[in-house]
């Protein structure tokens, strides 16, 4: 057993360090959403913390224990739902019974059943977050006082239990809230930052570093596998026209439109990046060169046959795009050589009409010929 300020400093260290690897697991598994599977799953490691932080009981100068199970407690039904809250109630009491049945085990019930009304009578009723959480604290650590008064039956009341447990209840709760709810906001900062470092801005594809990402991955995997591999680079044709007739807003509406029209015309696992400018790039896993063509040309039809709509509506303009092709074991064996390849292809398009496709097979008949 630990005495009162180690015990209290290791119930810390336990909570925190827990309350950081839920939170890591939680970003791994998804556990922000609430489906009926992640609310037991967190019921149950909530109730989990509480069993561990039973075990970590800290021993007051007279012999009797107090632990910080009620913390884990309020934390779900902070952050979770009435199933995870549930979930949690279960195992608190169902574990306080396997260590033993008396009157500490059926005051346990009491304690958590009664604290579970106070935490969501506190949590729906009271606005102010922080004054909800200490009402949470103070109403439930009441509840406990009450019990413990009527289990020693009023004789040799132990104030010093009484008060230690006030203390570190309602500093641990305030604690842990204070992680959780920095460790949530700092997850989502991340994620912004995550977001808008991978993502074009105007358009909501891959921009450049994560297209440079994904097909430095490619590679690793083709290194291993030996699949076919295309690049498709594709440009839109005399885009500064558009830009000098409607101005560099309303040129802007024409790159998101051809963004959608490449998401909706390419499959899932096809990566489509704005490389920079007016030039955007698909990297295709599994296909060949020919089926690469015919991807492209499927896709320069789409476009051509597209109403790009500007001027709120009032202008309908038709554009055309012009695409390079190379294949990974077709046109090159050497995965590095992918990008330059689909550049001279799709340099070849541009100089010899625009509005069509061009595979890097082209480029080397024409060198040969
Ligand atoms: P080509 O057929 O040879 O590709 O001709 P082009 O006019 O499309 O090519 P050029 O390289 O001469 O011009 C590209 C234009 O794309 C010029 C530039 O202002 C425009 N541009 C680049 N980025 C953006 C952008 O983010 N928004 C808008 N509206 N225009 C952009
Ligand atoms: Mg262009
Ligand atoms: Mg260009």
């Amino acid at each position: 057993m630990l005495s009162f300020y180690d015990g209290f400093f290791l119930n810390l260290c336990v909570l925190i360090t827990a309350l950081f690897l839920y939170k890591e697991l939680a970003k791994r598994k998804h556990f922000e959403m609430q489906t009926v599977s992640t609310a037991i799953v967190n019921g149950l490691l909530s109730g989990l913390l509480a069993v561990i932080l039973m075990h970590f009981s800290i021993e007051t100068s007279t012999n009797s224990m107090i632990d910080l199970r009620i913390i884990p407690f309020m934390l779900v039904i902070l952050y979770g739902n009435w199933l995870s809250s549930f979930t949690a109630a279960v195992l608190i009491i169902f574990t306080r019974f396997m260590i033993g049945v008396n009157a500490y085990s059926v005051s346990n019930i009491i304690f958590i059943l009664v604290s579970w009304m106070i935490f969501y009578y506190c949590f729906k009723k009271i606005k102010n977050r922080w004054f909800s959480i200490i009402g949470m604290l103070i109403l439930s650590n009441a509840v406990y006082t009450v019990l413990t008064v009527i289990l020693i039956d009023g004789k040799d009341l132990n104030l010093l239990l009484i008060s230690t447990y006030w203390i570190i209840c309602i500093l641990g709760g305030l604690i842990s809230v204070y992680m959780m709810d920095y460790l949530t906001e700092t997850e989502i900062v991340f994620k912004e930052n995550r977001y808008h470092a991978r993502t074009d801005p105007l358009t909501g594809l891959n921009n450049v570093r994560s297209f440079e990402f994904a097909f430095n991955k490619a590679k690793n995997k083709l290194e291993k596998s030996n699949e076919n591999f295309s690049i498709m680079i594709l440009d839109i044709d005399h885009f500064k026209q558009v830009n000098d007739q409607y101005g560099h807003l309303e040129g802007d509406l024409v790159l998101k439109k051809l963004a959608e029209i490449l998401k909706m015309s390419q499959n899932s696992n096809d990566i489509i990046s704005r490389n920079g400018g007016e030039e955007f790039s698909v990297l295709l896993n599994g296909c060949t060169n020919k089926e690469a063509y015919e991807k492209a040309d499927a896709l320069r039809k789409i476009v051509e046959n597209s109403f790009f709509i500007l001027k709120n509506g009032t202008i309908s303009i038709h554009i055309t795009i012009s695409i390079g092709t190379a294949t990974y074991n077709d046109t090159t064996i050497e995965v590095d050589q992918l990008y330059d390849q689909a550049n001279q292809a799709l340099y070849l398009a541009k100089n010899s009409g625009r509005n069509k496709v061009c595979s890097y097979s082209q480029v080397i008949d024409l060198v040969s010929d």
